[in-house]
């Protein structure tokens, strides 16, 4: 069997069309312009290619699209303030704290004072807790796994019932609300990390394996049911000697080479999760303009 590609290139590029038809129309009936700001601390150059990324995306979806460049010895207070100021402000319907913040920033605060209606990253415990306890017409989901699920949902259909998960990883940006989505789908789900024992065997277990965990190639053939479907979430650069010296490449958790001839389906890495998380980004800030305006929230 040779896997087929799930595409989150094509995928995310359908969701931005729907995200960018759907705030143009919003902007007809209501004159709601749906309005994304970006706030980044510091200099990390990862982070900065990101947030630019980010704004541009915003922008050829039509919204209003500010972006925040706070310096990294910003005292705490100020970049309070500024949640506060983007709270308050109508114009803007998602506000999107760009993290790692630098050392001597508390980020659970950061992160905790931002209204839970314009919390379109879905890290604030409201939003963790509409989707713990399933109301998924009011959380904002973390928008890498809303992405995956979009992927999933495409391979696999809305119901998962009947079927085994397991996603390795735990975190609250990732694994946890991935888990979370799977339960509400109907599937079984298992969540393992660093301290599961024999966590081949358990995934081997798994119709639908989803790695979280920040590894490269870390999950190989052994850890790989037949005809599983695979999300890679990993986003790992490995050194390329191959391309020139220095020179790096992007590479999953998944060792996707050995997997392609036992899964049913797979994402590619770069090309699969990555750009679906952008994608998520602006189809949650123009659910939440929707819902500011009064409108239905659009389904992606
Ligand atoms: P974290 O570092 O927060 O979490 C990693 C998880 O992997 C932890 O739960 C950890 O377990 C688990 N883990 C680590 N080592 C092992 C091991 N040996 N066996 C089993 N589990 C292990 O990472 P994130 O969740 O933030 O991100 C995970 C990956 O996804 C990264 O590569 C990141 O770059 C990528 N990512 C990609 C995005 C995209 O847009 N495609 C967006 C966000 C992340 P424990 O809790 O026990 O320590």
């Amino acid at each position: 069997m040779q896997a087929s590609r799930i595409d989150g290139k094509a995928t995310a590029a359908a969701v931005l069309q729907t995200a960018k038809a759907g705030g143009e129309a919003l902007r007809a009936k209501t004159g709601v312009q749906p309005g994304l700001a970006v706030v980044i601390v510091g200099e990390d150059p990862a982070s900065q290619v990101y947030v630019a990324n980010k704004g541009r995306t915003a922008e050829a979806c039509g919204f209003h699209s500010v972006t925040h460049r706070l310096p990294a010895d910003v005292p705490q207070a100020e970049l309070l303030a500024l949640i506060d100021r983007l709270n308050a402000d109508p114009a803007i319907h998602g506000i999107l704290q760009q993290l790692p913040l630098p050392k001597g920033l508390d980020a659970e605060a950061v992160i905790g004072r931002i209204d839970p209606d314009k919390d379109v990253d879905g890290l604030t415990l409201v939003n963790a807790g509409r989707l713990a306890s399933g109301q998924t017409d009011e959380a904002f989901v973390p928008c890498t796994p809303a992405g995956c699920m979009v992927l999933l949902r495409s391979v696999l259909g809305d119901d998962l019932s009947g079927k085994r998960a397991v996603v390795v990883g735990r975190s609250n940006l990732v694994g946890k609300p991935m888990a979370q989505l799977l339960l509400l789908a109907n599937a079984t789900v298992t969540v393992a990390h660093s301290r599961t024992k024999d966590l081949p065997a358990l995934c081997r277990e798994a119709d639908i394996l989803v790695a979280a965990i920040g590894r490269p190639h870390f999950l190989r053939a052994d850890s790989v049911k037949p005809g599983a479907v695979v999300i890679d979430v990993g986003i790992n650069r490995v050194p390329a000697p191959e391309k020139g010296e220095g020179r790096t490449r992007l590479v999953g958790d998944v060792a996707s080479e050995e997997i392609a001839t036992i899964a049913s389906a797979l994402t590619p890495v770069p090309g699969g999760v990555g750009p679906m998380t952008i994608a998520m980004l602006m189809a949650n800030t123009l659910a939440s303009a929707c819902r500011a305006a009064g409108e239905p929230r659009p389904r992606f």
